[in-house]
């Protein structure tokens, strides 16, 4: 989280420092999707192109099957798009219902040195691996922080230091929830020739994930280069994970086993999500379990959810409440994604208790895996509620982890809507505030009203306003929307003021 947050606040200019106790990114498995929201985020930091080519080759599909071994026939195969079909999927629809941009897997050790390099190729962002955060101090003008050979000094300070966190330790937050529920063993493999040998299905069988139907919940995800895949399983050795790798393939292969390890399942959330000039973001405040991949993609959520406020706040146009808002909106996003997680593990874990029964577990794993690959609704359809920055309205629709409805009620990810000449809204939107007009409305006052404030109004066409329901839309710099309506607002400068925090 650390990184996406410096290449954030680099991008509009704010000095920061990030400091990172590794001495350099390593080979180690962790996540390997990024989700339709994280690329949008992406291509909208301009580096969405890098990380599709650093990932998986676009033409894969992301298929996840069941299976006893995969030299057997599967016992169950859900299909899912390769990121080719899904963008001739997104490019043939204009009903808002689409992201911008589909998925990507991509191995977290691929990503980490990718996001480390747009960072330092960022002129105000000074990126120190291997120096150790140990403490800190705050007062009313800053925070002072220590580490093992130095202290510096800085204005705000960002605990990025994932589900271990030390700042969230020093500020005496609790994660609260359940912790250990279920300990695996993962091992790293190479294996050059799985790839084109998978026999799944009379052969290749290309997918994402291969789970194993059997009393270890073992399951095989494919990585970014395709010639690495990790293997999960409740296994009390090390030594247990080279044969599981070959009972799970089935088929002799060449292949060497890099790393092993152990990790947790934890479903924990913060208290809160910072104090004073102190904030959380990632681990450090919310684990999940890997199950739908709310972890990493929450975390960069945070990020974009904090730069802007942090960056606004520094420049001086940011009032009091844009940074209190920080963990008003991204706890209840915690808050959900926990549940979702639990609701897809717990799907899991039914359809894997009944691996001695293999007919009863399809017809259970139908439904309940599911669960863990459809998440869309979290995915998108987040909202903010009940945020002192947003012009909130009574109600609003339910939450839907599976289900995606697009929406412009006020604190919902702006939906996407091509433009003339196959032009992505997003795109068209610049990093201040925005103010869509479907060009009826007088929009001088709110432009007065912004002064200083970077801001911009982009007209819309009739289709796009016929999505989106209204005349008006005040985006924020993240692109969720901070106020609607059909007619000019009648307080232009209470507008400004509420969503710029003052
Ligand atoms: C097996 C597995 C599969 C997963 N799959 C997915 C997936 O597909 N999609 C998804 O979204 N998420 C997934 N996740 C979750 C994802 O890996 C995490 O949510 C994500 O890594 C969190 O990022 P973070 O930056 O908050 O924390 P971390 O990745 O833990 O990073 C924290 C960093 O802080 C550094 N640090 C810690 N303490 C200090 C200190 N005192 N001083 C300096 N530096 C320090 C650490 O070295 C580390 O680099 C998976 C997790 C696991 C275990």
């Amino acid at each position: 989280m650390g990184l996406t947050l410096a290449v954030d606040l680099g991008q509009r200019g704010v000095r920061c420092v990030l400091l990172e106790r590794k001495e350099a990114p390593q080979f180690l498995p962790k996540m390997e999707r990024c989700n339709a929201r994280t690329m949008e985020i992406f291509r909208r930091m301009g580096i969405a192109a890098k990380v599709r080519a650093a990932g998986l080759r676009g033409d894969v599909p992301m298929d996840v099957y069941i299976v006893r071994a995969l030299n057997q026939p599967p016992l169950l195969h859900h299909p899912y798009p390769s990121v080719d079909e899904a963008r001739r999927q997104i490019d043939a629809c204009n009903d808002a219902s689409q992201p911008l941009e589909p998925y990507q897997l991509i191995s977290q050790y691929t990503l980490e040195p990718l996001l480390k390099s747009v960072a330092e190729s960022l002129p105000s962002v000074s990126v120190r691996y291997g120096c150790e955060f140990l403490s800190f101090e705050q007062d009313a003008s800053g925070v002072t922080v220590r580490t093992k050979t130095s202290s510096l000094r800085a204005k705000y300070l960002v605990g990025c230091d994932g589900g271990g966190s030390v700042v969230r330790q020093q500020l005496g937050i609790a994660l609260r929830g359940d912790g250990n529920l279920l300990r695996f063993r993962q091992a790293l493999y190479r294996c050059d020739e799985l790839f084109d040998r998978l026999p799944i299905g009379g052969g290749p069988g290309h997918g994402r994930h291969y789970h194993v139907a059997d009393e270890h919940a073992t399951f095989l995800i494919m990585q970014d280069s395709t010639r690495h895949w990790t293997l999960h399983a409740t296994l009390e050795e090390d030594a247990a994970m080279a044969p599981q790798f070959e009972k799970a393939v089935g088929v002799p292969v060449k292949y060497d086993m890099l790393y092993v390890g152990e990790w947790k399942q934890n479903l924990l959330l913060a208290d809160r999500f910072g104090e004073g000039r102190v904030f959380l973001a990632g681990d450090a405040v919310h684990l999940v379990i890997p199950t739908g991949g709310l972890g990493m993609n929450g975390g960069v959520g945070d990020a974009v959810d904090l730069g802007w406020k942090l960056a606004a706040t520094l420049r001086g146009w940011g009032g009091p409440q844009l940074l209190a808002s920080y963990g008003i909106e991204r706890r209840q996003v915690g808050e959900r994604n926990v549940a979702a997680s639990r609701y897809a593990s717990q799907g899991r874990r039914k359809w894997r208790s009944l691996w001695r029964n293999l007919d009863e577990l399809v017809a259970v794993a139908e439904v309940e895996q599911r669960k863990s690959n459809e998440m869309i609704g979290a995915e998108l359809g987040y909202r903010y509620e009940d945020s002192p920055i947003i012009a909130g309205e009574p109600g609003g629709p339910e939450h839907d982890f599976r289900e995606y409805r697009p929406s412009t009620w006020p604190g919902a990810r702006l939906p996407h809507a091509w433009l003339a000449g196959h032009v992505a809204i997003q795109d068209r939107i610049g990093p201040g505030f925005t103010l869509l007009n479907s060009g009826k409305a007088d929009t001088r006052t709110l432009q007065e009203a912004f002064k200083g404030i970077p801001f911009g109004v982009l007209d819309i066409p009739d289709t796009a306003r016929e999505l989106y329901g209204y005349d008006l839309i005040l985006l924020r710099p993240d692109l969720h929307v901070a106020w609607r309506g059909s007619r000019m607002h009648p307080e232009p400068r209470k507008l400004a003021a509420l969503v710029t925090g003052h």
